[in-house]
């Protein structure tokens, strides 16, 4: 999610007020646009906002809802270059043009009547609280855990709790709360889970800060990378030693996805 955040700020100032000319397909996404191309041109952009990993970019009649997928990243430029074989999808505007970019195209741009109605409302259904909500904290989280069955860190992968603890984040929080992520989610003293809250949105406040994390594709709307791969304190650093107490960090699977722990600063 920091990625998301980080592009809605970048993009946000420089296509608010721009008026759609043309929009160009390329090949295939997640979901089809939804819409006919022709029905966006003339349109005016309103201001950008974000849910979960979604952006939405609304129009004069309804919006556009912009996912990124695993790999996907929107570029602004006044003046676009032809589009590459991994650019599917140009809203040129007034302004300059707005670009997917998605090489492993999981993105999406689909066209929905309003957020909380049509294609929007459905994907958005069961997305979890923000992070920066000021009601997601340890009460909220302790209430939301209580009928989990399994452990922490697959839970927060799931968003239905919280959006944007992505797998990264999650890795972050439990290792800045001091929790085994295989510690049982319901299970977890409230005490414990203000704790991961805090953690859970300083990790994604720092990511955003920092620019979001780049550990492939990902850019700002301006083609600037994030840094948060480099202030990671245990992600990724299976055997090197903790930077807490020096144990060597543990890598361990999780539903198919690695965590990565240090044994003794965090427990169950
Ligand atoms: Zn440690």
């Amino acid at each position: 999610m920091p990625e998301v955040e980080v592009t809605r700020r970048s993009l946000g100032p420089l296509i608010s007020g721009a008026r759609i000319s043309a929009v160009r397909l390329g090949k295939p996404l997640r979901w089809p646009l939804g819409c006919t191309a022709e029905s966006l041109v003339g349109q005016v952009i309103g201001d950008a906002s974000r849910r979960g990993k979604y952006l939405w970019l609304p129009l004069e009649r309804g919006g556009l809802l912009l996912h990124l997928g695993m790999s996907g990243s929107l570029h602004f430029a006044p003046r676009a270059a032809p589009p590459g074989a991994h650019d599917h999808f140009d809203l040129v505007t007034d302004r300059g043009t707005l670009r997917l970019t998605d090489p492993r195209r999981f993105g999406a741009v689909v066209f929905s009547p309003g957020l909380a109605e049509g294609p929007a409302a459905k994907l958005l259904a069961g997305l979890g609280m923000e992070p920066f909500d000021p009601a997601f904290d340890g009460k909220y989280l302790h209430a939301a855990l209580r009928s989990r069955r399994g452990p922490i860190k697959p839970a927060l992968l799931m968003g239905d709790i919280v959006v944007g603890a992505g797998n990264i984040y999650a890795c972050e929080a439990l290792f800045a709360a001091g929790i085994d992520p295989r510690a049982r989610a319901s299970s977890l003293s409230r005490p414990r889970c203000a704790r991961l809250a805090d953690a859970i949105r300083e990790t994604l406040a720092r990511a955003v800060a920092l620019g979001g994390t780049t550990l492939r594709d990902f850019r700002d709307a301006h083609g600037t990378a994030g840094a948060f791969q480099n202030e990671v304190r245990v992600y990724g650093r299976a055997g090197r030693p903790c930077l807490v107490c020096g144990t060597a960090v543990r890598r361990i699977v999780q539903g198919q996805r690695a965590s990565f722990l240090c044994p003794r600063c965090q427990r169950r």
